[in-house]
């Protein structure tokens, strides 16, 4: 995958570009992250990518011209429309979801606007407007690392089991379940006894069941939407079995 950001601060993608899985994933050139200074595609010698935004009372916005112009020489370069999108609070809210559906690109352009965004008129080049979430940051760098950070975890190879992202949270559209590690009896807290019975079937259906309840408490928007097969709805019988096993007064009262 070739993933190309617009910025004026480009030495800000040094936080993704030189640590762990995405640093690997560079190495292994399974994805090329180029970033490209904005200032690079302005005219004038100051190299201004900004002015006082029309109007009166208005912070700094960003020129539409320099996205224009990579925009105009990526097309007679490549002989196609690169897929761009803008960061940007006003856009539609980032999921795992729109991560995967990103990873499926081959080439994918970030805009990173600062001060009040960039120029309307970059929307007539834009094909999707996203926001990381219901508050305004001081620019499109963080967003564009933190979808980048996302979506390459859907790349083969990246990370390094399948089954990790596949069992992370919102990929079945349940959480994931709790992980312990050593060791088995910490402070009085123990691991539950199954995880430590070396029997697989009764792991995997301990985990799936711990999933359920999981995003039940935590996260029952999740729930509601969520679609449950054959076997996640027997597993909840189970769950409520087992409960009623425990607190036979709840029945008692009712
Ligand atoms: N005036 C804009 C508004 O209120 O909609 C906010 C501009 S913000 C200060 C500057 C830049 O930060 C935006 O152009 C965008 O690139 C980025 N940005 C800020 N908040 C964001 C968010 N929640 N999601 C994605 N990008 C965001």
């Amino acid at each position: 995958m070739e993933i190309k950001v617009l910025s004026i601060f480009p030495d800000m993608f040094d936080i993704i570009k030189k640590y762990g899985v995405i640093k690997r994933a560079l190495d292994k050139n399974l994805v090329n992250i180029d970033l490209v200074n904005i200032r690079d595609y302005t005219r004038d010698k100051h190299k201004v990518t900004d002015k006082p935004g029309y109007g009166g009372n208005n912070g700094m916005v960003m020129l539409a011209e320099p996205f224009y112009r990579f925009y105009d020489e990526y097309l007679s370069l490549k002989g196609h429309k690169p897929y761009v999108v803008l960061p940007s609070p006003q856009g539609s809210i980032f999921n795992n979801d729109i991560a995967f559906e990103l990873s499926q690109k081959e080439e994918l352009i970030f805009f990173c606007g600062r001060y009040e965004g960039i120029d309307e008129r970059v929307k007539n080049i834009i094909d999707i407007e996203i926001s990381i979430g219901d508050y305004v940051l001081t620019g499109g760098e963080i967003p564009t690392m933190v979808m980048i950070d996302s979506l390459l975890r859907f790349i083969p190879g990246v990370v390094g089991k399948k089954e990790s992202v596949e069992n992370d949270s919102f990929f079945n559209g349940l959480l994931d379940h709790s992980h312990y590690t050593k060791p088995a009896d910490f402070k009085g807290m123990k691991v539950p006894d199954v995880l430590l019975s070396g029997d697989h079937g009764k792991i995997e259906s301990y985990r799936k069941k711990d999933s359920l309840l999981k995003t039940i408490i935590k996260r029952p928007d999740l729930f509601i939407k969520k679609e449950l097969d054959f076997e996640e709805k027997e597993l909840l019988v189970e769950i409520i079995k087992e409960m009623i096993n425990k607190n036979t007064k709840y029945f008692e009262r009712s």
